[in-house]
């Protein structure tokens, strides 16, 4: 049996303690963070509010809006938390192209108004609208017309249009029954509407977030199809840029991608994120703040974040 630790300890951590499991570690892992999801500001169904009173009623207490490539909706996401008595981190989830793939890296606890980070998120929004059309034109070729217009009704923000408004579109006009059999039909590499994009650097979006005071994080690496050279070179090069932290808990990872990039944090020396990437309630497995707590044996981003954090009064 473990000792129980003095809660004199516990109390010097930086943030609140959530469970009385966490009494016995003075690394406060089980603290309920969840550093990833996707508001009506990028490709999400819910206003930055409801997903803050979403989070906070399935018990998360340290939360991020990570819209992608845009940071529009942190004030009021973090004002919503507030209210509520979450703390809240900053948050985005910027696309980047590397070795010839998108790759996602999730910036957190950054200063909002930096300069070079809004400049560098509104280029990196800038190709949507053109890429989307092309979309369409892939579409149309295979009998599926006016899908630009369909999938801009499902847009709530026009510098945003993504993939996933284009699927939610091709749903509800019965051309597929689910967003996933969307994707793996019309809209992935080798698929008629998928256009190929130059997204952002990954040394230019890794520095965005790091001189705007926040911390990179590798977003779901278990989702890319790397051979094991990419994957480390992946995390080398992020490292030498300046990145800090990876998502091992994530809805995108399974059980063996837990323990396979818990392994990696350790070996890369990165701290670790853990986040539902939720969307949607019709289209996510994963509710905000449901998913397992990260390995005892990590670092949470958080613990290095805490000066970053916006806490309740
Ligand atoms: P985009 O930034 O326009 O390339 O869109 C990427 C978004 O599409 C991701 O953030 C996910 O929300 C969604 N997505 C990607 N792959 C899939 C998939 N296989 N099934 C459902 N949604 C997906
Ligand atoms: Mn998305
Ligand atoms: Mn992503
Ligand atoms: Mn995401």
């Amino acid at each position: 049996m473990r000792r129980q630790i003095p809660i004199a300890l516990v109390d010097s951590s930086p943030l609140r303690i959530s469970s009385e499991a966490a009494a016995y570690n003075p690394r406060v892992t089980v603290l309920n963070a969840d550093l990833h999801c996707h508001s009506v500001v990028s490709d999400g169904t819910l206003e930055p509010e409801v997903l803050a009173a979403r989070a906070h009623a399935n018990g998360v207490e340290l939360w991020a809006l990570t819209d992608h490539d845009e940071i529009g909706g942190q004030q009021r996401a973090c004002a919503a938390a507030l209210q509520l008595g979450m703390s809240y981190l900053t948050g985005t989830e910027i696309s980047v192209t590397f070795a010839g793939t998108t790759v996602h890296i999730v910036g957190l606890g950054f200063d909002a108004r930096d300069p070079a980070l809004v400049a560098g998120l509104s280029a990196t929004r800038g190709g949507r609208e053109a890429r989307a059309r092309e979309m369409a034109a892939g579409l149309a070729l295979v009998g599926i017309h006016g899908s630009f217009e369909g999938a801009l009704r499902y847009v709530g923000n026009p510098e945003l249009i993504s993939r996933t408004h284009f699927a939610r579109h091709l749903v509800e006009s019965g051309v597929c029954s689910d967003t996933r059999e969307v994707f793996h039909n019309y809209l992935v590499e080798g698929k008629p509407g998928f256009v190929p994009h130059r997204w952002a650097a990954l040394g230019d979006a890794v520095r965005w977030v790091t001189q705007a005071h926040g911390m990179a994080v590798i977003a779901h690496p278990g989702r890319y199809k790397f051979t094991a050279n990419e994957e480390y070179a992946l995390f080398s090069e992020f490292k030498s840029h300046g990145g800090r932290g990876v998502e091992v808990i994530t809805g995108s990872h399974n059980a063996a991608d837990f323990e396979k990039y818990a392994d990696m944090a350790i070996e890369f020396d990165l701290l670790a994120s853990r986040g539902s990437d939720f969307h949607s309630p019709d289209e996510s497995h994963i509710d905000l703040g449901t998913l397992p707590p990260l390995p005892a044996k990590l670092s949470p981003v958080w613990e290095a974040l805490a000066e970053r954090v916006h806490r309740p009064s």
